[in-house]
């Protein structure tokens, strides 16, 4: 165990934004040539929890390349459909990793559950020049696949990463990804080691701990410096948080709408694909 405990770099506070067919969302981050967060891209908040917000909108048919979207939901659902002819529903604790490679056309349309809640994250990781025109793939992980660790007031959904010997479902991801959902009961006190090097990000959705020493209320996404190992600690409210850690890649990113890659002559090749209707292979 080290002892360089990782402090906050920064605390992002989510900003409102409309996507798609004008849904709703706070988003954290989102992708930027000057890569902040390597290797991570974006992160993105669903949260319609009040029906006379009106009819649903999602994200009708779009194109992704060059990186990957994970979809994380809580509560309601998204139903999604795509070029490779996937189909289906992610449901309340339900992750669906997708690793759009050289190129997909996909649907998320999201839904209200019976009490008319949605509540739910998408995550964007990079793709490394040499995975950037790769095979498309998915990791569909249906909830009852992720294990929890358990112990001493601190509960914990491993979707990818270990904690104690418990590892998640989501493998062979290049940015070697730590993407967890912790909660903490009121005062607990919780450490745990990312190896140094990698970027760390916490999105503090309930309650409010203090992390690395610094009281944090929900709802903000904390950057962490580089560092061993990180503690958070609660007082008399409990804490939840997703936990990202990943390597980064460093290389220069071409950010535009859907797809991210390395120059702009790669950005104009793809845009030239979809007009060409090549952009599917
Ligand atoms: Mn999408």
């Amino acid at each position: 165990m080290n002892n360089n405990l990782r402090t906050i770099s920064q605390i992002v506070e989510p900003q409102n934004t409309i996507e798609g067919a004008g849904v709703k969302l706070q988003r954290s981050i989102a992708p930027r040539v000057s890569n902040e967060y390597d290797p991570f891209l974006l992160f993105d908040h669903f949260a319609f929890n009040d029906p006379l917000e009106g009819p649903i909108r999602g994200f009708p048919m779009h194109p992704h390349r060059g990186i990957e979207t994970v979809t994380y939901m809580l509560e309601g659902a998204t139903a999604h459909r795509d070029s490779l002819g996937n189909q289906g529903v992610i449901g309340p604790g339900d992750v669906q990793w997708m690793s759009s490679g050289r190129g997909i056309l996909h649907e998320e349309m999201p839904r209200r559950s019976d009490n008319g809640a949605i509540y739910g994250f998408q995550l964007w990781v990079n793709l490394p020049s040499h995975l950037k025109m790769s095979e498309p793939r998915y990791q569909e992980v249906n909830s009852s696949t992720i294990p929890t660790y358990e112990k001493d007031g601190v509960k914990i959904r491993v979707v990818a990463g270990t904690v104690d010997g418990v590892t998640g479902p989501v493998q062979d991801i290049a940015a070697a990804p730590l993407y967890m959902d912790v909660q903490l009961g009121p005062d607990k006190e919780w450490t745990f080691d990312i190896p140094a090097g990698h970027t760390a990000l916490a999105y503090v959705f309930e309650g409010e701990g203090v992390f690395s020493g610094e009281t944090v209320e929900s709802v903000k996404l904390i950057k962490f410096n580089d560092g061993d190992c990180i503690t958070v600690r609660t007082e008399n409210n409990p804490v939840r948080f997703m936990l990202i850690a990943g390597a980064p890649f460093k290389e220069p990113i071409v950010p535009y709408g859907p797809f991210v890659m390395n120059t702009l002559e790669e950005i104009k090749e793809t845009l030239q694909e979809l007009r060409n209707g090549t952009f599917i292979k």
